[in-house]
């Protein structure tokens, strides 16, 4: 038997920082995986996907390359080449992951972990031997798999979670995504580019439906530009196997509402892994949401704590990260709190979807008056440079003291953009702030600056606001 400080189930963006932060700190760690070090962020969500897009960019970049006077000549797409690169840029950064391992003193067990008491962990190794390691605390960190809609043909050959969509062979000629949310646009955007034809169904009645409705609405019509049909307060009823091999997918509505694809995208959500890690034998309470755990991330049982995707809050790699990095303090006696008011999320599209805090609406229902000021990227000479000129910043601000209560972005760079707002909200910024902080010239940061004045009719580049 084995015993260690922190014994940690997971090695996603939740699980390793959380190492890393222990053995920081002076604990005796480690961490059990029972496929790759970095998770779902490295090897099949965040970094791959985005390692496609960059692809995707780069075609469009060069068919947008005459406006600038640079001919290309025939331009085409091996996409086995581009999958290559992906799974390279995976393999390196789960090389740097492994490597932190190693540098941090942190032992990486590789085998499927279950809790026999809150004390007690059970690994079943790669040889189907079963270890058994004394932990004086348990981090679980075990992610989330792909959700599915229960309609008939949901398991059809041809019907495929972000993994097949990451695992295709090439280009699909034509793809339905079922799901308007970060995975499914994110596809939608790669496979549109590439070429394919791409319809995208949304049950409810926007795109990105927790985005601020002005975003998504302007997010709807710049997925136009690569020939995306996107359809909005749909109720897809099935999938069945249609004419030449290809799948047909029906929807509420009955004649004509069939939509004919080579695959079909679910990307209808992700559910915490909750399952197989005895949670039940150690008492550790959890519904089909997740691990119910307080700010501390602790769990119910006395020494057993949970972070990321498992806990059902935001699932998100860098909201998993914070979530580690306290539940590591936490578990070496230090007392941490997770800081819920400040967590921005990204959409990868072309152009990209950033937002952090509250949205107009929800700040209104939260009882703020508020005011709101906005700037194009039509108005920024950056953009202007870029040729990416479509899009906006709004910013959310409280009526009375100007807190910023929120920021949107849509448009080029806008999950880098975010950072700022970030900081600001986190150091209870106001929008005046943001205004008077001198920002570089020419930058895409002028237009957060600007947005900023705007929440007070102040914005230089934009005409002055008529008076009501
Ligand atoms: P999601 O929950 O964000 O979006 C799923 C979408 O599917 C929603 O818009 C929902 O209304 C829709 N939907 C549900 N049932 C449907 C049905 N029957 N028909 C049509 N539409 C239906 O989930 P996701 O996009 O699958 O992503 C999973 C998780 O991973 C999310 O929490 C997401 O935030 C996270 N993620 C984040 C990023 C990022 O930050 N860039 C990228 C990928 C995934």
């Amino acid at each position: 038997m084995v015993e260690k400080d922190i014994v940690i189930i997971g090695g996603g963006p939740g699980g390793y920082v959380a190492a890393i932060r222990a053995a920081q700190s002076g604990g005796k760690v480690a961490l059990v995986e029972k496929e790759e070090l970095g998770g779902t962020c490295l090897n099949w969500g965040c970094i791959p996907t985005k390692a496609l897009l960059r692809g995707a960019e780069i075609l469009d970049l060069i068919e947008g390359g005459k406006d600038y006077g640079i001919l290309a000549g025939a331009v085409s797409v091996d996409f086995a080449k581009l999958m290559a690169r992906k799974d390279r840029a995976v393999k390196t950064l789960v090389g740097g992951v492994s490597g932190l391992m190693k540098a941090n003193g942190i032992e990486v067990i590789r085998g499927t972990a279950k809790l026999a008491s809150p004390q007690k962990l059970e690994v079943v190794n790669p040889k189907q031997e079963k270890e058994i390691y004394q932990a004086r605390k348990v981090i679980i960190a075990s992610g989330s798999v792909s959700a599915e809609i229960p309609i008939p043909g949901a398991r059809l050959p041809g019907v495929i979670d972000s993994y097949g969509a990451l695992a295709l062979k090439q280009v699909p000629e034509s793809l339905v995504v079922i799901g308007a949310g970060p995975i499914g646009l994110e596809f939608a955007t790669v496979y549109a580019a590439l070429g394919a034809k791409v319809t995208v169904l949304e049950l409810l009645p926007q795109v990105l439906p927790s985005e601020d409705p002005e975003i998504a609405s302007a997010l709807e019509k710049t997925l136009r530009r690569f020939k995306i049909q996107s359809l909005t307060g749909i109720q897809v009823q099935k999938i069945a196997e249609g004419p030449e091999g290809r799948l047909q997918v029906t929807v509420e509505g009955g004649e004509g509402k069939a939509f004919p694809a080579q695959y079909v995208l679910m990307a209808v959500g992700r559910k915490p892994n909750v399952e197989g890690l005895g949670l039940e034998e150690a008492g550790v309470r959890f519904s089909k949401k997740g691990i119910e755990v307080n700010d501390k991330m602790e769990t119910n049982v006395p020494g057993v704590y949970a972070i990321g995707d498992v806990t059902g809050k935001w699932l998100l790699a860098h909201y998993a990260s914070a979530q580690g990095e306290v539940a590591a303090k936490n578990a070496l006696g230090h007392e941490e709190r997770m800081d819920e008011r400040v967590v921005p999320r990204c959409v990868y599209t072309i152009p990209e979807v950033a937002s952090v805090g509250l949205t107009e609406q929800k700040a209104a229902e939260e009882g703020y008056k508020v005011k709101v000021g906005r700037f194009p990227f039509s108005a920024n000479g950056k953009a202007a440079i870029l040729g990416e000129r479509t899009g906006m910043v709004k910013i959310v601000a409280d009526g009375k003291y100007g807190e910023i209560l929120g920021v949107h972005i849509i448009g080029p760079h806008a999950t880098d953009l975010i950072g700022e707002a970030v900081v600001a909200m986190r150091l209870e910024g106001t929008a005046a702030d943001i205004g008077r902080a001198i920002h570089p010239h020419p930058t895409l940061t002028e237009a957060v600056m600007e947005a900023a004045f705007d929440v007070d009719g102040a914005a230089v580049h934009l005409p002055p606001r008529r008076k009501a």
